[in-house]
């Protein structure tokens, strides 16, 4: 690539890199429901903790987190330690060389054997600190997998993950070889498609790998559940039971497929657990996501994300400095792989709390959608007591902690939120 050509090549990725940022921006700032219900006088506190679980048991959840949040930071720490280490240091680009030398060291063979090296290489190094978590989750009674099934799901997460990051980055160095100069655009198009795709295979591929699905024998609730989803102007084709006891006593509920796919799943734990009406109000949360289209939204976003972060990287990986660190010679040199999983991750982590917020809101919504489905919010309420209690989790975690990894709304602002619509309600 020479002088004047890449450089206004280099501009015109941060250009489109911008712009597609600025354009997520605006999804992100107009798609989500920001308010949904008014707020009462002086905005919605979040419940007492100590009214979401009694006091042994909400200790218990306090202690369980407190045991848990310092594992997930530090295996978020060694993998981003890991990762910089060989996306940095010209000893990513050894590896890269080493593994693909039995093989004869060819082009491809680096990109894929070095690509699997590194994802191996990092699981590896947090595995100590996802097996203790592990015995944490033993301890507390919510972890039932033996270690052989631990192993299992580890080495089958990891091998799928390993298998399709190599796929990914073959595409992307051939794209790159291919088109010196304006791979970042194809690269750009190609990984919004690979979201797109990945989210409508995800139910066919990755759910079969690790659970086995029974129909809901005919039953008063199975009708129920039924006739809820036609009511929500979504029906389904079946519920099924998935065996989720195998490893985990926690409850959950979700409604995955499309169209004439679209079925209800229910963990065995939920159906032994809660009352009918509690699986109702999880079922109408879950038909809450569906009615509003939040999995489409959602691959939207991560499409235009997965594009815009790949017109920056077009801008990043022809920058000679950064280059020469990883001991790469050109963007479409194999050894520039550690580099790019380097920056995937940064950008997984930049990226987390700004979904994380949005996927509250959304959450919230579907909160909503089950209450007036249901119009029970003493189930409602019971439920999110249930899931606190059998899932342990913190009602009230730390704030921060909250602004960083909440997925959803606390168990105490959920309830907070199903008072309010009562309030409501009540009113008239
Ligand atoms: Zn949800």
């Amino acid at each position: 690539m020479s002088g004047a050509g890449g450089t206004s090549a280099r501009r015109v990725a941060l250009l489109v890199a911008g712009v597609l940022g600025a354009a997520l921006v605006v999804v992100l700032v107009t798609v989500p429901p920001w308010t949904l219900l008014p707020e009462p006088p002086g905005g919605r506190t979040p419940v007492d903790p100590s009214s979401v679980l009694p006091p042994d048991l909400l200790a218990r959840a306090e202690a369980f987190a407190r045991a848990l949040r310092p594992a997930s930071l530090t295996s978020l720490l060694l993998g981003l330690v890991v990762s910089a280490v060989l996306g940095l240091t010209p000893l990513g680009a050894r590896l890269v060389r080493a593994v693909a030398r039995p093989l004869g060291g060819g082009r491809v063979a680096q990109v894929l054997l070095g690509t699997a090296a590194v994802v191996v290489l990092g699981r590896l190094a947090t595995l100590p600190v996802s097996a203790y978590a592990e015995v944490v989750r033993h301890r507390y009674g919510i972890s039932t997998r033996s270690w052989g099934l631990w192993l299992r799901d580890v080495a089958v997460s990891t091998a799928i993950s390993a298998v399709l990051t190599a796929l990914a980055l073959a595409a992307f160095l051939w794209l790159v070889r291919r088109a010196p100069r304006t791979w970042w655009a194809w690269a750009a198009a190609v990984a919004a498609g690979f979201v797109v795709v990945g989210s409508f295979l995800y139910p066919v591929v990755i759910e079969p790998a690790f659970n086995r699905f029974e129909s809901l024998p005919p039953s008063a609730l199975r009708s129920e559940l039924l006739d809820l989803a036609e009511e929500n102007g979504t029906p389904v084709q079946d519920v099924l039971v998935s065996d989720a006891s195998r490893r985990t006593t926690a409850l959950n509920a979700y409604v995955s497929g499309f169209g004439s796919t679209r079925r209800i799943v229910l963990y065995d734990t939920t159906l032994e657990q809660l009352s009918d009406a509690e699986v109702e109000s999880i079922v109408a949360h879950e038909l809450g996501h569906v009615v509003h289209g939040d999995v489409l939204t959602g691959t939207l976003v991560g499409a235009l994300g997965a594009a815009a972060a790949v017109a920056l990287s077009g801008w990043l990986l022809s920058w000679t400095p950064l280059l020469r660190r990883a001991g790469a010679q050109s963007p479409a040199d194999p050894a520039v792989v550690p580099l790019v999983l380097l920056l995937l991750s940064v950008g997984g982590l930049l990226s987390t709390p700004v979904q994380n917020l949005v996927s509250r809101q959304v959450e919230a919504r579907a909160d909503l959608r089950a209450l007036d489905l249901t119009g029970d919010a003493g189930a409602f309420t019971a439920m999110q007591r249930e899931l606190a209690a059998t899932n342990l989790n913190d009602p009230d975690p730390p704030a921060a902690w909250q602004w960083f990894f909440g997925s959803h709304p606390t168990g105490a602002q959920r309830i907070a939120f199903a008072e309010d619509w009562q309030r409501l309600e009540d009113a008239g």
